[in-house]
């Protein structure tokens, strides 16, 4: 096997042969080295205005890549879908006049060319970890993919999904853990800490996380994205609306922008405890 995701001797491959963890650096943003990058914004791009307050005040807190949906996975068919094309150009005018990088989940195949004309990554979502023909296409581009963990996927699954995208040819792949589904109901998923520590050993890859689906639950974000860079996180990726209560999807996992500002704060002196830094 060559490529892999998995196995740290045939890592060595894809990070050139001399066994260094793979970065992935996507225009001034490095993964897997001593900067954790915070990526903020909200769940979907609901409005410009919106979004270009958001982005304003997470860039101000520290934030370094800017994330909102345009094509949204919704449990029910009858909640917000997202604006589609018009949300991702949307968030590329806002990305660009604010001078950050995007990042945007891609559902469907269909939509890849868009996406990769309006987004710096692309973010496979948690339904469609298991979307090996998705993966594939992914293989073969020339761009960045986050690609989060599936909400019931064991950790080889994971790595395995990893394997389809690095395996056509594209080694610009960052993990994401965010949560996994459990016997838990006080929280919308289980964040599986165990998986970021595990996967820092068993693969050269980058791996980040979301403590916002993790918890679902706006107060333990702060707390778990302190655990997560304790962990080994290579970043964090967090949802931030600037009126939470009337957000179109997730409003009650999302920091208001003052949180988000408070948690930067906080996570500044622990990343330089562990040798890293969040800016
Ligand atoms: C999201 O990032 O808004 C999202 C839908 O995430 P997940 O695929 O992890 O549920
Ligand atoms: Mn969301």
């Amino acid at each position: 096997m060559i490529n892999t995701a998995l196995q740290k001797t045939a890592s060595m491959l894809v990070a050139g042969g001399d066994g260094q963890l793979s970065r992935v650096t996507v225009r001034n943003v490095c993964f897997g080295g001593e900067q954790v990058p915070v990526i903020a914004g909200p769940c979907a791009i609901e409005n410009e205005e919106c979004l270009r307050e958001t982005a304003f005040k997470v860039r101000a807190a520290g934030a370094v890549m800017l994330r909102g949906g345009a094509y949204k996975p919704r449990t029910s068919p009858y909640s917000f879908q997202g604006h589609g094309i018009k949300g991702l150009e949307c968030l590329a005018r806002i990305g660009e006049e604010m001078n950050m990088p995007v990042i945007t989940e891609l559902m469907d195949a269909e939509d890849l060319p868009a996406v990769m004309e309006h987004t710096d990554i692309i973010q496979v979502g948690a339904r469609n970890m298991y979307n090996y023909s998705l993966l594939r296409k992914l293989g073969k581009i020339n761009k960045a993919v986050v690609l989060k963990r599936g909400i019931s996927a064991t950790i080889e699954e994971w790595l395995l999904a990893a394997e389809y995208i690095l395996a056509g040819g594209n080694r610009e792949v960052i993990l994401c853990e965010r949560g996994i589904r459990s016997a838990e109901t006080w929280t919308r998923n289980t964040l599986d800490l165990n998986a970021v520590a595990l996967v820092k050993q068993l693969s050269h890859l980058p791996v980040i996380v979301d403590p916002s689906h993790g918890t679902g639950v706006r107060s333990l974000v702060a707390p778990m994205s302190m655990a997560a860079l304790a962990a080994g996180a290579d970043g964090l990726l967090i949802e931030v609306h600037p009126h939470p209560e009337n957000a179109l999807s997730d409003g009650e996992q999302s920091l208001t922008p003052k949180g988000f500002s408070q948690l930067m704060r906080q996570l500044e002196p622990l990343a330089a405890l562990l040798g890293r830094r969040v800016r």
